[in-house]
């Protein structure tokens, strides 16, 4: 397929390991255009040798990159920075072509990713140390921030590009070295980004990206010693799994994993901001975020006229191939999240929820899915307690705001939340109130580089984004000066 790129090197079947780039060869794993069912190409099947050549160059590079001043490093994210921005067009078209999602939207993930670069870029010069009065008078406590070293990271296929970009950033401005494994369905975008922070003067072997089996890759990254932390986005199931793989070697974690974000609608909020609030934090990429809203609870008296509101909203966008102008909603990402939608909207209707849009495959075929609007669904539906990842917004219906409260955090999740509220002292209770990482009032969109980005209970470990993103890169020590 011709993606019209304006830089075709851009797209390359191939990934840089320990400084040099391996080619992908007929063995090699294919990658799928989610719209079409087309084969993009290919990225070669790295296993064990390859994770091993990995982390040692990184152990390598990651010793003289950290050695360099923080400005140093600076300049060279900052370049990375210039040229993702520089390349948005084809970053995101490599994006749609992929995995699916709207050209608009795939180029907004381009700059959001490339925002948490220049955010980092910034941020690698703040790296501050603490002098601290002692416990002696011939005695100095100082504390100091250094890089944990090599660092491992595991991401999605939800956000090729920023998942990666949250992590690499950071991880490069404190003085990491990383080796990533992209999502087996996106890893030409991961590669694209590598590309180009080779043009920027990333040192070699600094960021490499392994393609291949993820188990046989993850065994080998969370084995290894050298590696002294992971930091990994996706299920909780293989966050736990992965948890429990880093036991032995003592590393530090980065977890952002599942989430099932409640949405609450107070019958003091502004309806249409609330509906446009809706529209974001439900339906962007298609449902398939760990912050999309998964249950959305109204109350009663502003029930039905919010359902009317939001069904006439929903059903005016269009759905279609990202490539093509003005869609709204891509295809999701393959067969399997199909089913998963298509089995949360059975169990629902089958014990009496209604469907007020949508509610089976779209006409057009493949992965396509109709965007859905269900009414009058309860706590028992599988919807209440399982993360759909696509694109359903079930409608709960709820009467005070203590039985919302603990509805919204019967969940062993705590990623995003949001909810919609016009009264002062409800939005500060009901905030203080929500056992989540995150909450958006009167806002569906949370996610920014300045911003602190996790979530607790089962949803992760650690904060990505603003300044407490780089601290998770750092060590603390301790130098205690004596005769003094
Ligand atoms: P999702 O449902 O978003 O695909 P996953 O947790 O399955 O979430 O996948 C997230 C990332 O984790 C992907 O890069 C995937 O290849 C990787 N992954 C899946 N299973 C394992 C595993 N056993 N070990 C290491 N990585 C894994």
């Amino acid at each position: 397929m011709d993606l019209g790129l304006e830089n075709p090197d851009l797209l390359r079947q191939a990934a840089p390991v320990g400084g040099r780039w391996i080619d992908a060869d007929s063995s090699g794993i294919a990658v799928t255009n989610p719209a079409t069912g087309e084969t993009l190409g290919y990225v070669p099947d790295l296993g064990t040798a390859e994770t091993s050549e990995a982390i040692d160059a990184a152990r390598v590079a990651q010793k003289a990159w950290a050695a360099r001043t923080a400005k140093d490093r600076s300049n060279v994210l900052r370049r990375w920075f210039d040229l993702m921005m520089a390349n948005q067009d084809d970053l995101g078209r490599i994006l749609t072509a992929e995995q699916g999602k709207p050209l608009a939207e795939a180029k907004g993930e381009i700059a959001y990713g490339a925002s948490f670069i220049e955010w980092f870029s910034e941020e690698a010069r703040r790296a501050y140390g603490d002098i601290t009065p002692g416990h002696a008078p011939d005695k100095r406590i100082l504390s100091v921030r250094q890089p944990i070293g090599v660092v491992a990271a595991i991401t999605p296929w939800n956000f090729p590009n920023a998942m990666i970009a949250r992590k690499a950033a950071p991880a490069f401005a404190a003085g990491c070295a990383m080796v990533l494994k992209p999502s087996e369905m996106t890893p030409f975008s991961a590669i694209a980004m590598a590309v180009l922070a080779e043009e920027a003067g990333l040192p070699s072997g600094l960021f490499s990206v392994v393609t291949g089996d993820a188990a046989t890759i993850g065994q080998v990254m969370t084995d290894s010693p050298i590696v002294r932390k992971l930091t990994f986005t996706g299920s909780t199931g293989v966050g736990a799994k992965l948890y429990a793989q880093c036991a032995p070697t003592i590393k530090k974690l980065g977890l952002e994993l599942g989430g099932n974000a409640p949405f609450i609608v107070f019958d003091d909020a502004d309806l249409d901001a609330a509906v446009e609030g809706t529209v974001i934090a439900k339906f962007r990429n298609n449902g398939q975020t760990c912050v999309c809203a998964n249950r959305i609870y109204v109350q009663a008296d502003v029930y039905d006229a919010f359902a009317a509101k939001l069904t006439d909203k929903v059903a005016s966008l269009p759905t279609g191939n990202g490539f093509d102008e003005g869609i709204v909603f891509g295809p999701l990402i393959n067969d399997a999240a199909v089913t998963k939608v298509a089995s949360h909207i059975a169990d629902a209707t089958s014990q009496g929820a209604s469907v007020a849009l949508g509610g089976k495959a779209h006409s057009i075929g493949g992965t396509f899915f109709e965007p859905t609007i269900l009414t009058d669904v309860t706590k028992d539906m599988a919807i209440a307690t399982e993360e759909t990842f696509g694109p359903v917004a079930p409608l709960f219906k709820f009467e005070t705001e203590a039985e919302v409260v603990a509805a919204a955090n019967d969940t062993e999740f705590g990623l995003a939340s949001y909810f919609y509220s016009q009264d002062h002292a409800r939005v500060w209770r009901v905030s203080e109130a929500l056992d989540y990482g995150m909450v958006g009032v009167n806002t569906g969109l949370i996610s920014t580089a300045e911003a602190p980005f996790g979530g607790v209970k089962a949803s992760g470990l650690g904060r990505e984004g603003s300044r407490h993103g780089l601290d998770d890169f750092l060590e603390i020590k301790y130098i205690c000066m004596g005769g003094i």
